[in-house]
């Protein structure tokens, strides 16, 4: 088994119709990766696909994706690619399941958005807007996590 230490939240900063075997296929052909980018991707109806297995190292983050399990949603980007957190409903419940379901089965994982492993340049212990690396997943996973509600978003 991998100890797993992060479970981290992307965005695939696609349009919001990209296909996976098309996200696929970038990886492979512009990038060169052996491995996929995530282990999970969240359509937007909210149906997770699974890439590759835990076990297995995906390409998520540069130098920390020997032991981390990735999971992005589709989307990210408006029609000017820029950043935006367009996740549908569906793929925040989804997501919101997923993650407990993996910091239940890797009790010592700390839930990390992609861009919190941005250097903290100015050193005040917060990685803020201009030290992001990325926008992704273009909103704050810890905030969001503290915030959301299955049974409100269900109800809507
Ligand atoms: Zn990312």
């Amino acid at each position: 088994m991998r100890e797993i230490k992060y479970i981290v939240v992307h965005c695939t900063a696609t349009p919001a119709d990209a296909k996976i075997e098309n996200i696929q296929r970038y990886w492979k052909a512009h990038l060169g990766w052996k491995n996929p980018g995530y282990h999970y991707i969240i359509k937007r109806s909210g149906e997770i696909v699974k890439i590759t297995d835990e076990q297995n190292i995906a390409n998520g983050v540069g130098g920390h994706n020997r032991y981390s399990i990735h999971i992005s949603y589709i989307g990210g980007v408006d029609k000017d690619g820029k950043p935006i957190d367009n996740r549908t409903d569906a793929q925040k419940h989804a997501l919101f399941n997923k993650l407990v379901a993996l910091s239940e089965k890797y009790s010592n994982a700390t839930i990390l958005g992609h861009r919190d492993f941005s250097p903290d340049k100015d050193g005040d212990g917060k990685i803020e807007y201009y030290e992001w690396i990325k926008a992704c997943p273009c909103f704050d996973v810890k905030e969001w996590l503290q915030q959301y509600t299955p049974d409100l978003d269900l109800a809507v």
